[in-house]
Parts: C-alpha cells; structure tokens; sequence
C-alpha cells in the first residue's frame, strides 16, 4: 500500500504548486492525477495572474477590487492572503523558469484585466496557465527521490479513520483497473472545479468536480455552490474561450446595432468592469433585443450598420440560451438571427439594477 506523509489529490495548478511546498519542506509526498499532470485544467488559463507588483500599488487595492469584484461575497481573508503573497509568487514562479512577459525595459510586464484598478496581470503570452504548469511539472521531476507522481489514477473516495480524519483515499488505475487504498498522514484535495455542471462552459470534459463531491460524501460542508463566473468572450455555443488578455488589450465590444453598450453599463471601466458586470450587460443586450423584436416580428435579421474595426458581438438562441460571438469586423457577415421571447428578461432586470446602484 502506497504511504505519504502529504498525499495531494489533483496535479493542476494548485496541486503541483502544493506539492512542491511540501517537498521543499523534505517529507514524502505522493500526487495523484486522473490525467496526465500537465493536461489539467489548468492548461486553458490563457490571460494571466493578478498581483501587485509594480510601484505605487498595493496589496490592499487588489485586495479591495477582488473583494468588489466578488459583490462582497468572496471569503476576505482568503482574499487578503492571496493579495498579500501574490507579488512574491509570481516572482518565486519567474525565478523557477516560468518566461513571463517582459516591456520595452526588460521589466516584467502587466496588461490590465477586468475588475482591477490597475494593470496589474502577469502573463506569458496566452498560454499562462499551461506555462507555469510545465515548469512546476519539471520542478516536481527535480524532487524524485521524494515525490511519487501516480498519473492516471482516479481517486473514487476519501478514507476516514474512526475519529473521521482523513487518512487516505481509494484510486483506481485507470491502465489496468485495479484499486487500492493509499495512505496518508495528511491529504490535500485539489481536484479542481465542477464546471461540467453548467452549460454553456469554458471548463474542460474534465471538471467534474470529483473532489468537491467526495469531501461531501464524507461529511465536509459546502459553500457558495450557486456562485458560477461567467465569461464574458467564448466562441459561440462552443466554450471556447476568447481571452480576457483581448479586452486588456483594447478590444471593444458591440452589439448587433454596433452600439459599444458597456457605455450604458460600466461607464468608467467599459469593457474592462468585472466579469459578472460584462456577462450582465451582454445578458441584458440579448435580453432586450430578443423581447423588443419578439413583440413585432418572429423572426429579424441582424442590422448591416457596423461602424470601422472593432469586434462584433453577435447573438444566437441555442434551445433557450443566447449565446454570442466576438469577431473582427472584417469577418463579420449579417446572417439571419432567429428571435424569441425571452425567458431571462425578469431575472436580469433585477440584476442589473443592483449592478447599477453599485
Ligand atoms: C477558460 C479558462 C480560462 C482561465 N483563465 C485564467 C486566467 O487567465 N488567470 C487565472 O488566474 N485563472 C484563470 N482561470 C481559472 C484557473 O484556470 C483555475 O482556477 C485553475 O487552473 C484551477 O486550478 P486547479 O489546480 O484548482 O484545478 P485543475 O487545473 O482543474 O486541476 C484539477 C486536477 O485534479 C485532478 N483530478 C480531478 N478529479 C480527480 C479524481 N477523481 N482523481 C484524481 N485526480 C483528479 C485532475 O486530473 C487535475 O490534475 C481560467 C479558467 C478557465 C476555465
């Protein structure tokens, strides 16, 4: 039976980072993967890390937009924690060979995301995520001698003891089917999230939310399960992401009457408010668009006035959600967009208006 003093559940981002904090320290550590370590998830973060690095910002302003960017729901101290370590793990991140983006002057170098007061992301071009996520996987190799890497491993339960410590976890070998019962002094869970649970989704076949069921099954409470993040750029119907890194760099979105309606929204920060304020907004485009043409027509065709080289935002009914697409305006063509009336419309309204007394 394979025995850990750390037995760490999941080889994305965060386990592989865990991992490694535990190996530094010269314990035993075993990680254990459902897919191969560097095909997790953690391979579709594309726009960057948030930290506040440069000169003339602070921990706390991070701190506060990530709070308001959570509508003051998000767990504070946790907030305050990552605020406070952020700028020392990008660093600690560059120094281990992740090749972050550098400016003009050899300094590393930040685009501004949605939601924060400054440009303060750290990113390697649009592959962030899958960077940072080799060069912990080759700092993992370094550390063979004490960390035992189970690829291809499906942990099915966690094991308790009588006092209800968690002390191991059930795997499967997915090569060859066995299973086996691995043991733990301590077990970290970083199995990553459930967003196979909603539809449309950016997250991949992969996010089952594995762990988050099993800590359940055992006895473990949850929270905040209701609370999705929607992205505000996919490609349409698909899930594929369209990087927030498009919107930092300066693109804009339009609706189907080339109108940029996140004036109506977001005033000050446009296309770069927080994400549920965007996803909103364009809700609110859909919504108004589909009821007020549904009232005279069944069916419209999407308007030809475009103005020069932003991107389009387009709106398509897929059963009974809308969904949109960003193109260049070079491509943009003005197929016929079928309209309903919309089943949103009441839910949305109500949102928006606490969005706006914000
Ligand atoms: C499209 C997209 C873009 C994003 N862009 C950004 C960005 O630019 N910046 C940013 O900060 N964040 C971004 N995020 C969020 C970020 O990617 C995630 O929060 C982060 O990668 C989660 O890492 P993780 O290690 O917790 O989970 P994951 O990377 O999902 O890893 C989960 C691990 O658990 C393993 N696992 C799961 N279940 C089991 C099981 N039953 N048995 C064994 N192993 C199991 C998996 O194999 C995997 O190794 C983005 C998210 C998406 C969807």
């Amino acid at each position: 039976m394979p025995r850990h003093d750390v037995l760490v559940i999941g080889a994305g981002l965060a386990g592989q980072r865990a991992a490694l904090a535990a190996a530094e320290t010269g314990v035993s550590v075993g990680i254990v993967s459902k897919v191969h370590p560097v095909r997790s998830h953690s391979n579709a973060a594309q726009g960057g890390i948030n930290a506040a690095l440069q000169e003339g910002d602070s921990w706390e302003s991070h701190a506060f937009d990530t709070i308001k960017g959570s509508d003051y729901l998000g767990d504070q101290d946790a907030i305050s924690i990552m605020c406070r370590e952020a700028p020392e793990e990008i660093l600690h991140l560059e120094h281990l060979g992740v090749p972050f983006h550098r400016n003009e002057e050899g300094k590393l170098g930040t685009r501004a995301f949605g939601g924060a007061s400054q440009a303060r992301t750290y990113y390697v071009a649009d592959i962030t995520g899958q960077a940072i996520m080799h060069v912990l996987y080759e700092q993992l190799m370094k550390h063979s001698d004490s960390v035992s890497r189970y690829e291809e491993y499906f942990t099915t339960s966690l094991a308790l003891d009588d006092s209800g410590s968690c002390v191991g976890a059930v795997m499967r070998n997915i090569r060859d089917g066995s299973m086996e019962l691995f043991e733990a002094k301590n077990v970290i869970l970083a199995t990553g999230g459930n967003g196979q649970v909603w539809q449309p989704t950016t997250n991949a076949l992969i996010c089952t939310g594995d762990g988050i069921a099993q800590a359940y099954r055992v006895g473990a409470p949850l929270m905040d399960m209701e609370m999705i993040q929607y992205h505000p750029t996919t490609l349409a119907g698909k899930g594929f992401l369209i990087t927030e890194g498009a919107r930092g760099e300066g693109a804009h979105l339009l609706n189907a009457e080339g109108e940029r309606f996140m004036e109506k929204y977001a005033p000050n920060k446009m296309e770069l408010a927080s994400r549920d304020v965007v996803s909103r907004a364009e809700q609110t485009e859909h919504c108004a668009r589909s009821c007020s043409s549904a009232a005279t027509s069944p069916v419209s065709t999407s308007p030809a006035s475009r103005s020069t080289s932003s991107p389009v935002t387009t709106t398509r009914w897929v059963g009974s959600r809308p969904t949109s697409t960003v193109r260049p305006r070079s491509q943009a063509s003005t197929p016929p967009v079928r309209q309903r009336a919309c089943p949103f419309m009441a839910a949305t309204a109500s949102a928006q208006t606490r969005c706006s007394t914000r």
